[in-house]
């Protein structure tokens, strides 16, 4: 408080980090003066959800975070459509591009990435896209309305999930990645190649280790992409998603210590000046920039704690990447490369039916899988994973659900009430379990309390699961 009144908080970026302290700041604190200011005109919205909005399976309306009408309600001065251009550390304003100089008593920076664009002629054409906001995703969508042939460059999450879309879609796809196998950054070279096999089955062509050198055009129109050994791909539309960089011209200018993100300590503080804070992928802590919503919500949730005179700190976030396409079961976390002498590495592989399992284990510990093609263990997995348990000693059963007597099966009946269920918002399933006991009989019921399912959806089957198996022992009473 100065002098009594309010603390006023501006946080710089709506997406999804700065979305979620908004809300943690007001479940928490009524009186803060919280200024958001947002890029995107749109209202906050579910980013890991736009490649349902590629598929068809959602509209724009249906991926918002908050409603309109929220901020009014909540005394929130929310401005949409609205660029922070520059800060004044020394005067604690910030300037944005409608000509306000707003003042501030704690800064966030929440600025999120923006894809990479490698500069290369023709990219600049019309019928060449990014993947990163609704605004892409709907011009993604206008062209393939009438595009009949299609390359992702990117053979990433991002890229992947983009190519099934259009290829269900009815477009040819070809997806060119530079490194010489898929989603490279998450799997090893055998999951990489099973995993090409997969998504060829669905329609999508795959070139690994080929370079985009340009982009053809004719009358600023996009024909096609040519790659390093001289091959062109005809092409009326090509999907930019070959990598983000944070955001961080702000904090650059402003005099903080940049790295690959704005660099913060535990308290998710600059290490420069007290009174500006980061969260998100514009962030980084101990070294690590996050790709994923986990470790944004996580930060937005401490940072709230912090901002509101709590002693909470951040001590990083252990990763869990999905795949969310159609016809593909993909989950990978942690060291999935091929280990050095001391590790464990447990394997199974079957790539005429699609399928690679791997578990890394060191010093008894899980520190990497994969499952590819059938994931029904990757609850248990995550779950040894992030709280660092000791394994069984039968391996099998962390491969197969069900197979060992000795592993606790990946089912609602026999997971702990420890077990994190919803990655994205870190809940467990007995906090499920405690929704179900004050009457929430519903998905929707549980997610309204405890906000699981509302992330990536990922463990939608799950929580339905645990409800199911909770009326049963009801019935069975
Ligand atoms: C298609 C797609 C699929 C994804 N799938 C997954 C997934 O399955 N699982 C997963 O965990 N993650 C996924 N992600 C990543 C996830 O969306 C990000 O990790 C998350 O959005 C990061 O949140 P953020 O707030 O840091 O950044 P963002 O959500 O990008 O938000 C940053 C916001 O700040 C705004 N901004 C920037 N500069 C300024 C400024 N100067 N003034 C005002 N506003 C500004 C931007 O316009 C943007 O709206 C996916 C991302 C995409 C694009």
């Amino acid at each position: 408080m100065r002098g009594g009144a309010p603390v006023r908080i501006v946080i710089v970026g709506n997406g999804m980090a700065g979305s979620r302290l908004v809300s943690e700041l007001r479940a928490r604190d009524r009186n803060q003066r919280i200024t958001v200011f947002g890029a995107e005109a749109w209202q906050p919205y579910n980013r890991v959800l736009l490649s349902s909005m590629l598929t068809g399976a959602a509209r724009a309306g249906d991926i918002r975070l908050i409603d309109p009408g929220w901020y009014t309600a909540n005394d929130v001065d929310a401005r949409l459509g609205a660029e922070v251009t520059g800060i004044d550390r020394e005067r604690k304003v910030v300037f944005s591009a409608d000509g306000d100089v707003t003042p501030y008593d704690r800064l966030v920076l929440a600025t999120g990435s923006a894809p990479v664009v490698p500069p290369l002629p023709g990219l600049d054409a019309d019928g060449v896209v990014a993947f990163r906001t609704i605004d892409d995703c709907q011009a993604i969508l206008r062209h393939a309305e009438t595009a009949r042939s299609a390359v992702v460059v990117g053979g990433g999450l991002l890229g992947l999930e983009a190519a099934r879309g259009l290829a269900g879609r009815g477009l040819r796809v070809t997806v060119v990645h530079v490194a010489g196998h898929l989603m490279d950054r998450q799997l090893d070279a055998e999951a990489g190649d099973v995993l090409q096999r997969t998504i060829a089955g669905l329609g999508v062509g795959t070139l690994v280790g080929a370079r985009l050198t340009a982009a053809h055009t004719e009358h600023g129109r996009v024909t096609g992409v040519e790659l390093d050994d001289g091959t062109v791909l005809p092409a009326d539309l090509v999907v930019l998603a070959c990598g983000v960089r944070p955001v961080t011209g702000l904090a650059r200018a402003a005099g903080l210590t940049v790295d690959r993100g704005v660099v913060v300590d535990d308290r998710l503080r600059s290490v420069d000046d007290p009174f500006v804070h980061a969260i998100g992928e514009c962030a980084q802590h101990q070294g690590n920039v996050y790709g994923l919503v986990a470790p944004a919500w996580e930060q937005a949730a401490i940072l709230a704690d912090v901002l509101t005179g709590g002693d909470a700190r951040y001590t990083g976030s252990r990763l869990v990447t999905r795949l969310k396409a159609a016809g593909i079961e993909l989950a990978a976390m942690g060291e999935t490369g091929l280990g050095d002498d001391e590790a464990e590495v447990v394997r199974f592989t079957d790539p005429t039916r699609g399928t690679y399992k791997k578990v890394v284990i060191r010093g008894d510990r899980l520190v990497g899988a994969i499952l590819l093609g059938e994931t029904g263990t990757a609850g248990l997995l995550t779950q040894l994973y992030d709280r660092v348990a000791p394994l069984p000693a039968d391996r099998l059963g962390l491969l197969f659900p069900g197979l060992s007597a000795a592993t606790p099966a990946d089912t609602p009946v026999r997971i702990p009430d420890a077990a994190t269920v919803c990655d994205c918002n870190n809940v467990t399933k007995g906090r499920i379990r405690a929704c179900w006991e004050a009457g929430a009989r519903e998905v929707s019921a549980v997610a309204a309390q405890t906000r699981a399912t509302t992330g990536c959806g990922g463990c939608r089957d799950a929580v339905e699961g645990i409800l199911g198996w909770l009326d049963a022992q009801e019935t069975v009473r």
